[in-house]
């Protein structure tokens, strides 16, 4: 197994190991059991909080190391650093934001798991998880535009910006999955989970949407999952080009790590064999 030393996986979870509707990764379950008997370390990063992504490890023991909030927090064998802002610029900008709208202001840091249960839909266990945030706050307003973009204005006073995602405005820094994915590796390399040089290190890494390209573009080799319904994005990975998945979801996630594990674990005897 020589030729699979080195090799880490880093992979996003929701529509990538996740699937898409019913958040299962069972599809998956063969290529993650080979990754572990061969000792391949797979990091979860996400826009998860690091308190979701402990649970969800908790239950299923699936990865080695945890990056939440987009990049902004990582946590690896009980070290915790956070690349994001620090949670009291977080806290003063959305207060100075509380003050000067023109509508009553919460975040999900500063509101009780059923505030945010009820803004979000998730049960009660896991708004409480989603409450625990390091350096990003989604905002629970409903903001006439001028509220919003004065909201913008403080947010950049700050050194912050407020990203619209799928339902809520978020209060965040300028943390990124490609930069989190570098961090995650010295840290790897510090345990001894990795080897000391770059060039013994093979990344790869998985993900679905825009907010994945930057890890996409950091990776030796790039794997894009098709979203499950609709189009499937075109991603700038600055030049770089990934492989398509042939199926979205967990389902593609496995055949892809099949496949570039047979790539990888061919030795030059075995492919001038098969020739
Ligand atoms: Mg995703």
């Amino acid at each position: 197994m020589q030729h699979l030393t080195g090799l880490v996986v880093f992979t996003d979870l929701d529509g990538t190991l996740l699937d898409h509707d019913d958040y299962s990764w069972e599809a998956a379950r063969p290529a993650l059991t080979r990754l572990r008997e061969n000792d391949i370390p797979v990091l979860a990063i996400s826009s998860k909080t690091l308190a979701e992504l402990h649970a969800l490890n908790a239950r299923h023991h699936l990865f080695a190391g945890l990056i939440g909030e987009n990049g902004g927090a990582i946590e690896i064998n009980g070290d915790m650093r956070q690349l994001g802002p620090q949670t009291a610029t977080i806290d003063a900008a959305r207060d100075e934001i509380a003050k000067t709208v023109s509508v009553p202001v919460a975040g999900f840091r500063t509101s009780t798991a059923a505030e945010i249960a009820k803004a979000t839909g998730l049960p009660l266990a896991d708004a409480a998880l989603a409450g625990q945030r390091n350096c990003s706050d989604p905002l629970i307003w409903q903001p006439p535009r001028a509220d919003i973009d004065q909201a913008g204005n403080i947010a950049r006073e700050f050194g912050l910006k407020l990203v619209k995602g799928g339902r809520f405005y978020t209060l965040c820094g300028e943390t990124d999955k490609g930069s989190a994915m570098q961090t995650a590796l010295m840290m790897l390399q510090e345990t001894g989970k990795l080897p000391q040089s770059r060039a013994a290190i093979t990344t790869i890494a998985l993900g679905d949407s825009p907010n994945d390209a930057g890890m996409l573009a950091h990776a030796d080799i790039a794997v894009q999952i098709p979203v499950k319904h609709g189009p499937v994005p075109q991603l700038d990975l600055g030049g770089k080009t990934a492989r398509l998945a042939p199926k979205p979801g967990p389902a593609g996630w496995n055949i892809m790590i099949n496949s570039i594990l047979d790539d990888l674990s061919q030795t030059p005897t075995s492919i001038t064999k098969a020739r």
